[in-house]
């Protein structure tokens, strides 16, 4: 039985209208260009496993050149010189351009990475024209302030584009991971390199091509796709970046880290990975947690860096909950992402599909319970049932490392203490959630948990002004709030002596 509990079988493939696929070249200087090497690489659909388009793969030769249209772009462009409300008038257009295209793009997302084109259409692309919006109100607003020296000096700080910037983002959530990062870099005044995800490197061309159209100079956004450890590597040891801004496993923030301190040592930016605890009190209603608690690991089927994969429930109400939990798994049908019907789309591609089975046969062999799922969803197309495991303790491999997928692990506690601990004991610190009447225990859960983000009686309540990134290997800086900006920001001090007074 491939079909979830569900009485239809939604995993049949959607028969839409062949999409055009408009851009596929890589997009330097204002144009979209073939590779130096002239190689591409297939990108695919993870419904069928079958190739969408082929795509222009850059390398280092590209990237070099793809810096020098941007450095020139910083050093010689109006970009970094325009006043920031002539920047802000452009990005307006950029954002009503997207509103303009909300279905092509949507499909372009929902083809390339499996997600529901229902959500994508009402939220991932009107979001991220309004993730634009955000930072073009911010663009006129962006200044130093007068300082209180202790002698006769004047002093002020200027805030100034930190420069060429490079963009490193994952396919998750490829429309929003490129606006989260681009949009604050234009109101800064940066000129910018994005390196999109091989498994995603569709919707990122399209933005490209509409930025010009909405009259964004041309070298302020480059797209090169490739791969990590060839294009994202070449960005990231390079010595005219000055800032790399990435987004994705931890163990790749390390190598560019690295990269950055080894190369000019240029400041660098980390959103990581997590394995984020949810932690439901016995005040909680039963029937609303366990809707939390699905949501926040079968969103976008789990591949979610905030996903709650841990979820801890106080042993007054936690038979009652794995009991309410099992019923109500059964609504997340898996199906087909443009079947209206769906609320799981297919795994990104085969690797990700064959990394989560693989987390569950070992989560089997340790001794924990499938209470639900545990198995492929459909015969073709990289489908899986939503997964949750009783019987689980700390120490096993699906509690400690991120799985990406709609897996969940189950545990109990029984003081709030002792759930603090067990939420706490992880090298991550990305989200946490908490359910909870009593604003005591919200409070002090909120306080005593070591991670960026803590949603009470509420999960993935993202908004543009709220900032987030990560504790421990999570990460550091902030995407999204005027955090965000921050970091696309330098900070220079200039002082001069006052009443003329010799020096
Ligand atoms: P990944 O780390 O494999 O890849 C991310 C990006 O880095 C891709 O563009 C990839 O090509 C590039 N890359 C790979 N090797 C590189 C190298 N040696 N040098 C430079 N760049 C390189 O991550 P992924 O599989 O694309 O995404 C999933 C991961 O992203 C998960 O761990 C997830 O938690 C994380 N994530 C974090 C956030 C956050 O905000 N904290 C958001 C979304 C995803």
């Amino acid at each position: 039985n491939y079909s979830n509990g569900s009485s239809d079988d939604a995993t049949s493939l959607v028969e839409i209208p062949p999409p055009k696929i408009r851009f596929t070249k890589l997009f330097i200087g204002g144009e979209f260009v073939d590779s130096v090497s002239g190689r591409t690489f297939e990108t695919i659909d993870p419904r069928t496993g079958e190739t969408i388009a082929r795509v222009s793969e850059g390398d280092k030769e590209d990237i070099d050149l793809a810096v020098g249209a941007a450095r020139r772009a910083f050093d010689h462009g109006p970009w970094p010189r325009l006043p920031g409300a002539a920047r802000a008038k452009i990005m307006h257009k950029f954002a009503d351009l997207i509103d303009q295209h909300i279905e092509e793009l949507a499909t372009l997302d929902s083809l390339n990475a499996g997600k529901l084109f229902a959500w994508g259409k009402a939220i991932d692309i009107p979001s991220v024209a309004n993730t634009l919006r955000y930072y073009a109100g911010a663009a006129d607003k962006i200044h130093g302030e007068v300082l209180k020296m202790s002698r006769e000096l004047h002093a002020y700080t200027l805030r100034e584009p930190v420069g060429v910037v490079g963009h490193i983002i994952p396919w998750n959530f490829p429309s929003t991971m490129f606006f989260m990062k681009v949009s604050p870099a234009l109101a800064a005044g940066c000129t910018m390199v994005v390196k999109p995800a091989e498994q995603t490197p569709l919707s990122a061309l399209f933005y490209a091509h509409l930025a010009k159209e909405a009259g964004v100079p041309d070298g302020v956004i480059n797209v090169v796709n490739g791969f990590g450890p060839t294009a994202g590597a070449a960005l990231a040891s390079h010595m005219d970046v000055d800032k790399v801004s990435f987004t994705g496993s931890t163990e790749v923030g390390r190598k560019v880290m690295q990269a950055a301190a080894t190369s000019n040592l240029k400041p660098v930016s980390l959103e990581l990975g997590g394995k984020s605890p949810l932690l439901i009190f016995d005040d909680a209603d039963v029937e609303k947690a366990a809707d939390l608690a699905l949501l926040g690991i079968l969103y976008n089927k789990g591949e979610v860096c905030v996903a709650s994969s841990r979820v801890f429930v106080q042993e007054g109400i936690y038979d009652e909950f794995v009991k309410t939990l099992a019923v109500k798994a059964k609504d997340w049908v898996v199906g087909d992402p443009f079947n209206p019907k769906s609320r799981l789309g297919p795994q990104v591609d085969k690797n990700q599909y064959e990394k989560i089975l693989a987390y569950i046969e070992h989560g089997k062999r340790e001794g924990a319970t499938l209470l639900t799922g545990g198995k492929p969803a459909a015969k073709k197309g990289y489908y899986i049932q939503p997964t949750v495991f009783t019987d689980v303790t700390e120490d096993m491999k699906i509690v400690k490392d991120e799985i990406f997928g709609p897996v969940m692990a189950l545990m109990k506690f029984t003081t709030m203490e002792e759930g603090i601990k067990a939420a706490n004991n992880t090298r991550y610190g990305l989200a946490a959630g908490i359910v909870t009447k009593s604003l005591d225990t919200a409070n002090t859960v909120a306080r005593s948990i070591r991670a960026g983000v803590i949603w009470i009686n509420c999960y993935f309540a993202f908004d543009n002004d709220c900032p987030y990134g990560g504790y421990k290997s999570s990460g550091f800086e902030r995407d999204l709030g005027l955090e965000a900006l921050h970091k696309y920001l330098q900070v220079k001090s200039v002082v001069t002596p006052l009443y003329n007074s010799p020096w």
